[in-house]
């Protein structure tokens, strides 16, 4: 089973990488968060020129997809701990090494994939 093994350390690997990112965008948020309410005035005319509002929506979006990663990283570990890791859940047939290789959290075969 050396090359589940393989798997399963390059899923943990990438699950903490994507944790990280979780966290720093957390950080992030937290931070212009706290930055916003202390110009509240001002909210539209930060001094870098950037407003904001739009850098929060910024990372409030690529947040919302990093917890969506971290869901789908869990999901993809959880299979393997059940052996049904590299399966496709709607054909039910394995999924090639190839586009596992591209998206190791990839739960459906290409030709499943809406
Ligand atoms: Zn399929």
């Amino acid at each position: 089973m050396e090359h589940e093994d393989d798997r399963r350390g390059l899923l943990l690997a990438e699950q903490e990488r994507i944790a990280a990112r979780v966290t720093k965008l957390e950080r992030d948020i937290a931070a212009l968060t706290s930055a916003r309410r202390s110009s509240v005035d001002d909210d539209e005319h930060d001094p870098d020129g950037e407003p904001l509002s739009a850098r929060w929506s910024l990372l409030a979006g690529l947040l919302e997809s990093a917890r969506d990663d971290a869901r789908q990283a869990a999901e993809a570990v959880r299979r393997l701990d059940a052996g049904a890791y590299g399966v496709c859940v709607a054909c039910g047939q394995p999924i090639p090494a190839g586009q596992l290789d591209v998206r190791p959290f990839r739960e459906r075969c290409v030709a499943c994939t809406p």
